[in-house]
């Protein structure tokens, strides 16, 4: 990998360290999740970088890809929650894509460690030549040793520059139908998630974050095209969600919505559903880093591996 490459993902991976560190003095109970969000994406910028994707705020069973909407009553955070917060910076398109979970008190402290050991166990696994799906097994097992189970449908990902997933997967489980192996100078993000529930995710209807599917335009309507456009400029086909927009496009949230549902309609545009655990009641942990294959195997995102 070119150095000048291997340097933005070094920064990239710094800035996201601190921004965890951060999170985790500012973090506490009766925080409103907006802003949470505006904290944690305004520093991603102080730092000199900017979001990959929308933070992830996503609490109890809800797993993934719940960012804060600009219109939101928005729910605090209380004593009990599990709260995920998955964070993604990125410096010239090299992207480092990192998540922690917090609680207040410590009723699921296992189920924080399961989901925690998994990934550390998983991080010292990790060199040039590994198979994904062993990773996975040694997620699986983690989760199985604490009586609980790895959420089978989601999983870490290959990144690309200007691409959150490059095209490999890497499982959390034992998937011996994937024959991928860790490959010198790629970047990966590895993330267990671990739950109470049934070790699987539903798609709810709703979605708070979106990307362009495309990145030519054509027989669009011109608030269409403006809306394209910028979300092109600004974003490229990184994910994004309403709050990004609002702030620079000049029109009512409702009317944003319209337009963006329009694009949608049209394939331009698709959604992240947000992701819940099946059974809707159970509780979630995920932590997240991201690595780089060289000689060693560089935790770009925590500087204590
Ligand atoms: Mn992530
Ligand atoms: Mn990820």
């Amino acid at each position: 990998m070119d150095e000048e490459v291997v340097k933005k993902y070094l920064r990239a991976g710094e800035i996201a360290f601190r921004v965890k560190q951060n999170v985790i003095t500012y973090f506490r109970a009766g925080l409103k999740l907006l802003e949470l969000g505006s904290f944690i994406e305004g520093m991603i910028k102080d730092f000199g970088a900017q979001p990959a994707f929308p933070v992830n705020i996503s609490i109890n069973s809800i797993a993934a890809h719940k960012t804060p909407l600009p219109d939101e009553v928005v729910p605090q955070i209380m004593e009990g929650d599990v709260v995920k917060i998955d964070v993604g910076v990125h410096v010239d398109g090299y992207i480092a894509d990192t998540a922690i979970t917090l609680c207040i008190d410590d009723r699921f402290a296992l189920l924080v460690d399961a989901a925690k050991e998994a990934l550390e166990k998983s991080l010292s696994s990790i060199r040039e030549g590994v198979r994904f799906s062993s990773i996975g097994g040694v997620i699986e097992e983690t989760a199985k040793k604490y009586g609980l189970k790895s959420i089978r449908n989601l999983g870490g990902h290959s990144v690309g520059r200007y691409l959150i997933h490059a095209g490999d997967v890497i499982p959390n489980y034992n998937d011996i139908t994937l024959f991928g192996k860790f490959r010198r100078g790629e970047a990966y993000a590895i993330e267990p998630f671990v739950s109470n529930g049934k070790g699987y995710v539903v798609e709810l209807d709703e979605a708070n974050i979106y990307a362009l599917t495309k990145t030519k335009f054509k027989n669009l309507t011109s608030q269409e095209l403006q809306l394209a456009s910028y979300v092109m400029e600004r974003f490229k086909t990184l994910p994004f969600c309403e709050r990004w927009l609002l702030r620079e496009i000049n029109l009512p949230i409702d009317a944003l919505r319209t337009v963006l549902n329009s694009l949608i309609s049209k394939n331009i545009v698709k959604k992240y559903p947000i992701l819940q655990e099946a059974l809707s009641t159970a509780y979630v942990a995920q932590f997240e880093e991201t690595v780089l294959i060289s000689d060693d195997v560089l935790v770009i995102t925590n500087p204590k591996f």
